[in-house]
């Protein structure tokens, strides 16, 4: 069996899958999964070499953060051999960025999660606050939880990329650890590739989560939720007809597309079927073996061309 690549984060010295477990499905956020197929899905991932599970206290108004606790749990083993990520700040109540509520966030996610301490703590959508009480508020209590070790990293999240430099540029170097954004280096929109360089220099870990653009690039399609536009649906509905059409899995490409990147260190994606688990690291094993399949990649590019780098409005303030 060829085994899943591990790539560096950052400078934490932290080594995660290129395929990374995204809990929100065990959140019911995509449909119903029972916790026997949730339990699955992560022992599955495990074995098959995935490291990395990440979660949120939003994913299901919490219950993410219990199925994935209690599965992680189920594998009995060490704690040193799956990494953890959380996040605190949204919640379905709301948003709250306050030192005060992250800080017994961490507490509650901690409880549901059953551990002694996260892996990596993240600002989670860090556009629905004030940019500058992450700055000045959040981000030092945060590492305060990091002396405290109840956390070992620090993150944050969010869609719009101006506001991953707009906390950068005004933290201490070495503050912020990870960022984690999403929807942005997929077939369909790819401008995290220009940021690239820049995180790089800050010596920032990079994750991008939902490859599948939260379900655009799947046979299936999107879910209601889903915020695109309807000509960046139908676009996408276009380019999966055809990929079918001619055999091919629109999913298996949009993750390889993802995963070619290696300046990437994981590629979050949303899985709850076993099947799904064992598509995904295919996926990243015969990327690793046999390549990308330029041709499909660049029909289905041809495809998208009107809707490349749409994206949708997220926050209360776009910088
Ligand atoms: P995604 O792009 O990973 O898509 C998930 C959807 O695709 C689900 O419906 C899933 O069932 C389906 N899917 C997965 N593998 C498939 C396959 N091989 N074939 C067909 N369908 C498949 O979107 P996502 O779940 O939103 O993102 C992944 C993870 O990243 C999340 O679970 C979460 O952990 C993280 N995330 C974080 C943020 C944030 O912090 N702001 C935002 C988005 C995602």
């Amino acid at each position: 069996m060829a085994t899943i690549e591990l790539r560096d984060l950052g400078n934490t010295g932290l080594k995660l899958s290129c395929v990374g477990f995204g809990a929100s499905p065990l959140g019911n956020v995509f449909g119903p999964v029972s916790e026997h197929e949730a339990n699955a899905c992560v022992r599955e991932a495990f074995r098959l070499g995935i490291n990395f599970f990440d979660t949120s206290p939003y994913y299901g108004g919490t219950l993410s953060e219990k199925v994935l606790g209690k599965a992680l749990k189920a594998l009995g083993v060490p704690r040193n051999e799956y990494i953890v990520s959380t996040k605190c700040g949204r919640y379905v109540e709301g948003f709250d960025f306050s030192a005060e509520r992250v800080t017994k966030s961490i507490d509650e996610s901690l409880e549901r999660l059953q551990l002694d301490y996260v892996d990596i703590l993240q600002c989670h959508d860090i556009e629905f606050g004030s940019l500058d009480q992450i700055v000045n508020e959040t981000i030092p209590a945060l590492q305060k939880l990091k002396e405290s070790g109840k956390i070992r990293f620090i993150g944050i999240t969010g869609l719009p990329l101006g506001v991953f430099t707009y906390v950068l540029d005004r933290v201490p170097p070495s503050t912020v650890d990870v960022i984690l954004s999403y929807c942005h280096y997929s077939i369909n929109d790819s401008t995290l590739e220009d940021l690239l360089p820049y995180l790089k220099s800050k010596s920032v870990g990079v994750i991008h989560a939902s490859p599948l653009a939260m379900g655009l690039l799947t046979e299936g399609g999107p879910p209601e939720w889903h915020p695109a536009s309807p000509e960046l649906k139908a676009a996408c509905q276009a380019a999966a007809a055809y990929c079918k059409e001619k055999g091919k899995n629109i999913s298996k490409l949009a993750m390889q597309y993802s995963l070619s990147n290696k300046d990437i260190s994981s590629v979050l994606v949303g899985m709850n079927s076993v099947r799904q688990v064992e598509g995904n690291v295919a996926a990243a094993t015969e990327l690793a073996t046999v390549g990308k399949d330029e041709k499909t990649v660049s029909e289905i590019e041809d495809i998208l061309k009107s809707v490349k780098n749409q994206t949708w409005p997220s926050g209360i303030q776009q910088s």
